[in-house]
């Protein structure tokens, strides 16, 4: 996994698949609490998560 940050400043963790079309579809995940969950917009902002977007 590795972290990534959204425009707002928001951790997120992105994963990717293990084979070449789910590579392309990274799974975003949000680390709260030691609870982790996949999320498709950032839970700060409300921005659709998009790994050309992250930094
Ligand atoms: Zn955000």
């Amino acid at each position: 996994m590795q972290e990534r940050f959204c425009t707002c400043g928001k951790m997120v963790l992105v994963r990717y698949g293990s084979n070449v079309k789910s590579a392309r579809n990274p799974i975003f995940m949000i680390a709260d609490k030691k609870i982790v969950s996949a999320v498709r917009l950032c839970p700060c902002c409300g921005m659709p998560l998009d790994i050309n977007t992250l930094r």
